[in-house]
C-alpha cells in the first residue's frame, strides 16, 4: 500500500471570483486536509492560502493538478521529509553503496549526519567479512627518524617545534629491527619518518634491499613526498607499498594547515605511486578545523578516485607544541562512521584501526574492527625512540620486547573473535 506523505500546498488567489470553485474543491478533498489558513491581502487584490495535506502521492498530485487547472490560482506544492522518507533515502544510499560501491558527496554527508548509524556499521562489517574474512593483519611500524623539514600545523614533528628530541636510527639498526619483527611473526613492515633529507633515496633503497634479502616481508615506505624518479627507484629496490596520507581533500583547509605544501602536489605523488605499481595508501584526519561532513565525504571520494589499497582514517589529536594546540580532538563516532563508509565504497581496501583512535579510547579501537577495519599497526620502534616520535602526545606505557608485544596483540585480537595474521 502506498504510504501517505505530508504536503503543503501554497495557493495565491489572483482572481477572487474563483474562490467558490476553490472552496468546493478543497471541501471535496476535506478528508485529506489537516489544516488550512487564508490571509486576504485586500490592498493588493489577492488572497494567500496554505493547505496542509496528509495523503498518498496520487491524491496530492490530483488535488494540485485540479487546483492548477483553475485559472486565477497560482499553486506551489512542497513535500515534507517524513521519518518514512528518510528511512527510504538512507536504505537507497546504502543499497547503492553495497551494490555499486558509489555515492555522491551529498549522499555520504547525509549518512554521516544520521542519528542512527547501526545498520551502516552492520553493512560495513558484512562487506569486511565477505571480502577479507575474519583476519586482522598486523603491520610492524619502525619510526626511524623524527627529523622533518615540513611545518604541518597539526604535527608535533613539524620543523618549527624545538621541543622535540630529534633522532635518526642508523640504517643497520633499522634493518636489524625489521628482521626482529619478521622473526616475531610480522609479514609487513612499515618504515616511517618525517621528511628527512638525510635519508636519501639511495640510503633508503639500500635499507629496503637489505631487508628484502633477509626476509620475505612486504615493505611499506612512509617517508613523504618525492619525485616520480625517486619513487620509481625505491620500487625497483623492492618496496611494495607506499603510504602518503592526503589528510584533507579540501583545498582551503589543506592550504591553511600546510604552509609549505600543496594538495595538488600530494595528489600527484599518490597518482605516481599508484602508477608505479605500489600498493597505495592514503588517509585523512577527522576533526580538522573547518572540516564538515561534506569535506569528510570528499575525503572518502578521493580515496575512491585514487583507487587506494590502504587508508588510515584517524581522529585529529592536538599537540601542545603546534598552532592547533587549543583545538578539540576529532570525534570517535565520526571516525568510525568514515571508516565504515570507506569500507562500503572501497571493499578491498585495507583499513587500519589507527593508533590515534586507540589513544582516545581503547574500546573504540576494538570496536572499529566491527565497523569495517581489518588491520592493526603496531610500533616496533626501539623503546628509546618510541616516545620521541610524537606526532601527537601519547603514552605508550612500559615497552616490552617485540615478541611479547606481538603475542599480547594477537591475544587481544582473538578476544574480539578475529584471527591475527
Ligand atoms: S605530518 Fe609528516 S610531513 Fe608534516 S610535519 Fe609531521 S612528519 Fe613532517
Amino acid at each position: 500500500m502506498e504510504e501517505n506523505r505530508i504536503a503543503l500546498i501554497g495557493i495565491i488567489v489572483e482572481d477572487i471570483t474563483v474562490t467558490d470553485r476553490l472552496n468546493t474543491l478543497l471541501t471535496e478533498y476535506g478528508d485529506h486536509i489537516v489544516g488550512r489558513m487564508g490571509v486576504p491581502y485586500r490592498s493588493k487584490g489577492i488572497c494567500i492560502i496554505s493547505v496542509i495535506v496528509d495523503a498518498t502521492n496520487d491524491i496530492i498530485s490530483a488535488l494540485s493538478g485540479k487546483l492548477g487547472m483553475i485559472k486565477g490560482l497560482n499553486i506551489k506544492t512542497v513535500y515534507a521529509k517524513t521519518k518514512g522518507d528518510m528511512i527510504t533515502m538512507k536504505q537507497t544510499i546504502i543499497d547503492k553503496l553495497v551494490n555499486s560501491q558509489s555515492a555522491t558527496a551529498d549522499e555520504l554527508a547525509y549518512l554521516l549526519e544520521l542519528d542512527d548509524f547501526l545498520d551502516i556499521y552492520a553493512a560495513a562489517d558484512g562487506v569486511r567479512k565477505i571480502v577479507h574474512g575474519d583476519t586482522v593483519h598486523i603491520r610492524a611500524i619502525i619510526e626511524f627518524s623524527d627529523y622533518c623539514s615540513r611545518r604541518c600545523a597539526y604535527c608535533g614533528l613539524n620543523a618549527e617545534n624545538s621541543n622535540v628530541h630529534r633522532y635518526r636510527m642508523k640504517p643497520e639498526d633499522i634493518i636489524q629491527t625489521a628482521v626482529e619483527a619478521y622473526r616475531a611473526g610480522y609479514l609487513t613492515v612499515v618504515l616511517q619518518s618525517g621528511e628527512d633529507g638525510w635519508f636519501t633515496p639511495k640510503i633508503l633503497g639500500e635499507i629496503v634491499k637489505s631487508i628484502r634479502a633477509q626476509t620475505d616481508m612486504k615493505i611499506t615506505l612512509s617517508c613523504g613526498e618525492m619525485s616520480y624518479e625517486d619513487y620509481k627507484y625505491l620500487r625497483e629496490c623492492g618496496a611494495d607499498k607506499y603510504l602518503l596520507k592526503h589528510e584533507t581533500a579540501d583545498m582551503e583547509i589543506y592550504a591553511a594547515l600546510h604552509p609549505d605544501a600543496r594538495l595538488e602536489s600530494r595528489i600527484n605523488c599518490l597518482m605516481n605511486i599508484k602508477q608505479l605499481g605500489y600498493e597505495t595508501g592514503s588517509g585523512f584526519m577527522i576533526g580538522l578545523p573547518g572540516q564538515t561532513t561534506r569535506t569528510i565525504a570528499k575525503d572518502i571520494l578521493l580515496l575512491k578516485e585514487l583507487r587506494c589499497d590502504m587508508a588510515g582514517i584517524g581522529p585529529f589529536i592536538p599537540h601542545p607544541d603546534t598552532p592547533l594546540r587549543d583545538h578539540l580532538h576529532g570525534s570517535i563516532e565520526l571516525t568510525k562512521r568514515a571508516v565504515a563508509l570507506t569500507r562500503l565504497i572501497l571493499p578491498h581496501c585495507n583499513l587500519p584501526a589507527t593508533t590515534a583512535l586507540g589513544v582516545l579510547s581503547k574500546d573504540a579501537k576494538d570496536d572499529i574492527l566491527s565497523c569495517g577495519a581489518n588491520v592493526i599497526m603496531r610500533k616496533v620502534t626501539p623503546p628509546d625512540y618510541r616516545q620521541m616520535y610524537e606526532i601527537y602526545p601519547v603514552d605508550f606505557g612500559e615497552a616490552k620486547d617485540i615478541v611479547t608485544e606481538r603475542r599480547e596483540l594477537e591475544a587481544q585480537i582473538r578476544s574480539v573473535g578475529r584471527e591475527p595474521k
